[in-house]
């Protein structure tokens, strides 16, 4: 039987370690597609275009925005970012598991237009773990870094309305975890 793929929401703080989370997933497992999505913010050093992200200016977002080429898109910081609409609709229909990283106004945007997505939480174990990975990666300035986590604290009170959480300690560990919720979201009956 063929069946459309899980929309997998994954959400945590900034400094969390989503992406090197969502890396090691797909490189140990298979059938786990990764929305890219569209931001107005500068690259970092190493981002590539289409890879990291698809870097917009502000009106070529603002189009898209009009065109309705965005499942959802949310101001973070002082960046736009958007989850283009095409891609996730095509691998939903081949059956992939797609997995979106953003952040929580967007993850609630995606569960009221899609009820059967799977929201995931990461969080690291403590806050000084999160700072300390923060200023380490070493990309942001001072008062990006501070921004950020100002915004952490304002997300930890939506941690509510998701269905699970993620303690990235051990990054195995976490990938394992991860799997298996998704793997057993696959044979779930009930829906609420
Ligand atoms: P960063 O600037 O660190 O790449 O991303 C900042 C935040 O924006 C992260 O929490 C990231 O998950 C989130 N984000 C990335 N893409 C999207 C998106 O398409 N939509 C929303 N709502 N958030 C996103």
């Amino acid at each position: 039987m063929s069946h459309r793929g899980i929309l997998i929401v994954l959400s945590g703080f900034s400094g969390a370690g989503k992406g090197t989370l969502v890396n090691a997933l797909r490189k140990k497992y298979d059938g786990y597609a990764l929305s890219i999505s569209a931001t107005t913010r500068q690259p970092r050093d190493g981002e590539e275009e289409g890879k990291a992200y698809f870097f917009k200016r502000v009106e070529e977002f603002r189009r898209m925005i009009d065109e309705d080429a965005f499942i959802e898109y949310a101001q973070y910081v002082e960046n736009y970012y958007g989850t283009p609409r095409a891609y996730v609709e095509e691998m939903l229909e081949q059956g992939k598991d797609v997995i979106l990283e953003i952040e929580i106004q967007g993850a609630l945007k995606v569960r009221e237009k899609y009820p059967d997505a799977l929201l995931m939480f990461v969080t690291t174990p403590d806050a000084s773990t999160l700072k300390l990975r923060l200023l380490g990666r070493g990309t942001e300035t001072a008062e990006v870094v501070s921004s950020r986590l100002a915004r952490a604290v304002e997300e930890a009170e939506g941690i509510e309305n998701y269905d699970y959480l993620i303690v990235n300690d051990d990054l195995d560990a976490a990938v394992e975890e991860m799997h298996g919720i998704i793997q057993g979201e696959h044979y779930r009956i009930r829906r609420n």
